[in-house]
């Protein structure tokens, strides 16, 4: 990370900061969010956080959580405390596509931009750019960017809790993505005070009886196992959504049962939420399914977590998932053909 001079006195000289972050913000999107509030107030600068739509309920506990603005929902507002803001901070995502309606606003107000972000190919829509593929996490970066700004005091746990966040949830328990200094980071947060343990039983001891139940049911009779190709799929129907009453969140993680099966290389997620068909893909070792989701279905993401809508029907669209596996054979299996 280069930090200029520029940069510095930008940040050093209280401004009116907007922080925005990805649609269907994820523990990684709210901690690296919250943390950078938190850092950038002990400057003076007065500062939001804005999503586009709604964050899950078990992020709900993150100091400042209560005071970030939806634009689904308080779209007036957001408009009026964007137009007041002169730097903006784009956290965890690369593209103003993933900010929709929200991006073609702030595409063309006038303010520095800031970028710091884990994804790969990022747009050219910042002035300050700290992209890096290769991070746990953009809380991650976070923790390095307030560190090569020369302020790792500033990191107390109010901080600490939001960066911790990104991490576990980002690295799912620091089972991948992890690099040796994602743990240096978890120890020193933990040194200053963050309660690890506490974190993460608030996210993951979180659920309901129904998000139990339909697990269940993704597992029994949603599952599809494709030995041939060295993949599985779950899919939901919009009747599934209403049955189980599914909300945002309800579905997070449940693509990652997939990958327990020894065999299993790719995994991949696909339901009709209201309006759109999303696909949530997974795979182990060295199976790009960034490249899958960029290529076939206009979507990106990591190597091995991509994701990606698709304004086909549910039926289309698992179909073309499964068409494509025949090209990816040898990767999947390392055999030829179909
Ligand atoms: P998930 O499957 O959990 O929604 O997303 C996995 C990863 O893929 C995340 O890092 C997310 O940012 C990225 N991703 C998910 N959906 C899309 C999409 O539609 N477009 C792009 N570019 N990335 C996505
Ligand atoms: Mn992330």
């Amino acid at each position: 990370m280069e930090f200029s001079s520029d940069l510095r006195q930008l940040l050093h000289i209280p401004q009116n900061v907007a922080i925005l972050s990805h649609r269907n913000p994820d523990g990684d999107a709210i901690g690296s969010s919250l943390a950078m509030r938190h850092y950038l107030e002990q400057y003076g600068h007065t500062v939001h956080v804005l999503f586009p739509s709604e964050y899950p309920e078990e992020f709900e506990f993150l100091p400042g959580a209560e005071d970030i603005l939806i634009w689904d929902i308080h779209t007036e507002e957001c408009k009026q405390v964007l137009s007041r803001k002169n730097v903006f901070i784009f956290l965890d995502f690369n593209a103003y596509s993933r900010i929709d309606r929200m991006g073609d606003l702030v595409k063309n107000l006038p303010g520095a931009r800031i970028l710091i972000d884990h994804h790969l190919y990022p747009e050219p829509m910042a002035d300050y750019v700290f992209s890096e593929p290769a991070a746990s996490s953009t809380c991650e970066l976070i923790y390095r960017f307030i560190s090569g700004m020369g302020d790792s005091q500033k990191i107390n746990p109010t901080v600490g809790i939001c960066i911790y966040t990104g991490l576990v949830t980002d690295t799912g328990s620091f089972k991948h993505a992890t690099n040796s200094m994602v743990f240096r980071i978890a120890a020193d947060l933990i040194d200053r005070g963050v309660p690890d343990t506490e974190i993460q039983d608030r996210i993951f001891n979180s659920q309901k009886e129904k998000n139990l139940r339909l697990l269940g049911h993704c597992l029994a009779n949603r599952m599809e196992y494709l030995p041939e190709y060295r993949t599985a799929l779950i899919w939901l129907s919009r009747k599934d959504y209403e049955a189980f009453e599914i909300q945002r969140g309800d579905t997070e993680g449940i693509v990652n049962y997939l990958l327990t099966i020894r065999e299993v290389k790719l995994a991949a997620f696909i339901h009709n939420q209201p309006t759109i068909v999303k696909l949530s893909l997974r795979s182990k070792g060295d199976f790009d399914v960034q490249e899958i989701c960029r290529t076939h279905f206009n979507g990106g993401g990591h190597k091995n977590a991509a994701g990606a809508y698709s304004h086909d029907s549910l039926k289309a669209t698992i179909q073309k998932f499964k068409d494509i596996l025949p090209l990816y054979k040898k990767a999947l299996t390392g055999q030829n053909g179909k």
